[in-house]
């Protein structure tokens, strides 16, 4: 049967989605093809707005739109966070959609600091390519009191915490780990808020 390529070349696109397999992907492209062409065109234009007015705050790393990042950048003041929060502990996670989760599921009041993933030697990836270069030069010109590492449980996630828990005792900062709940091998963006609301709450002290 003549198929179209077009279609086809959609549904491999799609499945870089997450959780999106071969199935789930056909049925969005067939979706697709069947809904409201302003509808589609609109799709379309959003995707590629984010690729080219999103940006990460070159402060905590969460995503804003350029305008935003540029008052950000000009300011002396990191105004992701609101005024009344607590800028001298600063939460560390392995991305920006971390953070996110953290926000919404806990009653944490701090800064953050958004990695870009973990440790990872054998791809590449030393402190310098996932921003930990870019945190301990904050660490060395704030005052920071204190640091939560919130990076996920895996081998790379605890060896990432393990690096930045070496920085902070030489600058003698103190740093906690959250642990309680979340199981080996476990990445925030899979858990639920409750366990993650816990386990940011257990924290223990390194
Ligand atoms: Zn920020």
């Amino acid at each position: 049967m003549k198929k179209s390529k077009n279609l086809d070349d959609l549904i491999d696109a799609l499945t870089m989605l997450p959780g999106v397999g071969k199935k789930s992907a056909q049925r969005m492209a067939y979706k697709i093809l069947r809904s409201n062409k302003e509808k589609t065109l609109n799709l379309s234009r959003q995707l590629q707005k984010v690729l080219t007015d999103v940006v990460t705050c070159n402060i905590c790393g969460i995503y804003l739109d350029k305008e935003d990042a540029e008052i950000q950048q000009s300011s002396s003041e990191h105004l992701c966070i609101g005024k009344n929060r607590d800028n001298s502990v600063i939460c560390i996670t392995e991305s920006p959609a971390d953070i996110y989760i953290i926000e919404e599921n806990t009653n944490y009041n701090g800064d953050y600091f958004a990695l870009k993933g973990t440790l990872s030697p054998l791809d590449g990836l030393g402190p310098e390519e996932i921003g930990i270069l870019r945190l301990q030069n904050r660490l060395e010109k704030e005052d920071i009191k204190e640091l939560i590492l919130a990076t996920s449980t895996t081998i790379e996630g605890e060896a990432t915490a393990h690096y930045i828990q070496n920085i902070c005792h030489e600058l003698r900062i103190k740093v906690s780990r959250i642990a309680f709940g979340i199981p080996l091998n476990g990445e925030l963006g899979y858990l639920d808020g409750e366990t993650i609301s816990h386990a940011f709450n257990e924290r223990k002290e390194l």
